[in-house]
C-alpha cells in the first residue's frame, strides 16, 4: 500500500540546541492527532541525527539524512556514509536534491551508487528529481525527468526499486515562494508514475509514494495532496515552523 508521507527539510539551519527544540516542537505540534496514516519524517543536519533520535518517539516521527556518500567507507576525509547514518537512529535518505546537484556537482552515477549504499543499509532513499525553470519553458520538463530516472535509478532491479520514495521537486519552485500549480504536480506525478510502471511493473508504481516539494505550505499542502498521484510532500522552509508543519501533516 501506498505510504503518505511528510518530510522536512531543514537543510543547513539550527545549531544543536534549537534543532533539539524543533523536534520536541514538532512532537508537541503534531501531538495526539496522528491518526491521519501520515508518515512524519524530519530530516535535521547528520549532527543532530542520534541526539534528536534519542528524544522522539520514532513511532510518530522517523529520520532522514539530507544526504550520504557515495562510497562506503575509507579516505573520503568530511563524507558521512550510509552506515553511519543508519547507526545515528535514521530511517531515510534524502538522495539527489537539486541544491546537491546544483551546488556540489552531484552526477547521476554518483547519486545511484549513493541509492545502492543506503538501500544497502537498510535505509529507504527519498531520491529528488526535478527540472530547471528553462527546460520547461523550452518544454522539455518531461524528458529532463525521464532522462534524470533512467540515468539513474532505472539501472536498479525490481525490488530495490519498489523501496524508494520519490520527490517531485521542480527547481523553480524550490524557495522560491512559487509553487507548482495542483494541476501540474498531478500531471508530473502521473507521468513519473507510468515511467515506473512500463519499465518495471504497475504494481510496483500502484504502491511507491511520489512526493511534491516546492514552497509547500499550509496554506497550499491540501490542494497539492488531493491529487491522485501526490503522496504528500518534502517540505523545506515551512519545516522550520513546528505548528506550520503539522498543519501541512495534518492536510490530507
Ligand atoms: C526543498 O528544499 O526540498 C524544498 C522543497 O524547499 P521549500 O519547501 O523551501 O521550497
Amino acid at each position: 500500500m501506498r505510504k503518505k508521507i511528510v518530510a522536512g527539510n531543514w537543510k543547513m539551519n539550527n545549531g544543536i540546541i534549537e534543532g533539539l527544540e524543533l523536534a520536541r516542537s514538532v512532537e508537541q505540534s503534531i501531538g495526539s492527532r496522528t491518526n491521519n496514516g501520515v508518515k512524519v519524517v524530519l530530516a535535521p543536519p547528520f549532527i543532530h541525527l542520534p541526539l534528536i533520535s534519542k528524544i522522539i518517539d520514532p513511532g510518530r516521527i522517523a529520520l532522514a539524512a539530507q544526504n550520504c556518500a557515495s562510497e562506503a567507507k575509507g579516505a573520503f576525509t568530511g563524507e558521512v556514509s550510509a552506515l553511519m547514518i543508519k547507526s545515528a537512529g535514521a530511517d531515510y535518505v534524502i538522495i539527489g536534491h537539486s541544491e546537491r546537484r546544483t551546488y556540489f556537482g552531484e552526477t547521476d552515477s554518483a547519486l545511484l551508487r549513493k541509492v545502492r549504499l543506503t538501500l544497502e543499509n537498510n535505509l529507504i532513499p527519498i531520491f529528488c528529481i526535478g527540472e530547471h525553470l528553462s527546460d520547461r519553458q523550452a518544454g522539455h520538463h518531461f524528458r529532463l525527468i525521464r532522462a534524470q530516472l533512467e540515468n539513474s535509478v532505472f539501472h536498479l532491479k525490481t525490488e530495490e526499486l519498489s523501496k524508494l520514495v520519490i520527490a517531485y521537486e521542480p527547481v523553480w519552485a524550490i524557495g522560491t515562494g512559487v509553487n507548482a500549480t495542483p494541476e501540474q504536480a498531478q500531471e508530473m506525478h502521473f507521468y513519473i508514475r507510468s515511467l515506473i510502471s512500463e519499465k518495471f511493473d504497475k504494481i510496483i508504481a500502484d504502491d511507491l509514494s511520489i512526493l511534491y516539494g516546492g514552497s509547500c505550505k499550509a496554506s497550499n499542502a491540501r490542494e497539492l495532496f488531493v491529487n491522485p498521484d501526490v503522496d504528500g510532500g518534502l517540505i523545506g522552509g515551512a519545516s522550520l515552523i513546528a505548528s506550520e508543519f503539522a498543519d501541512i501533516v495534518y492536510s490530507f
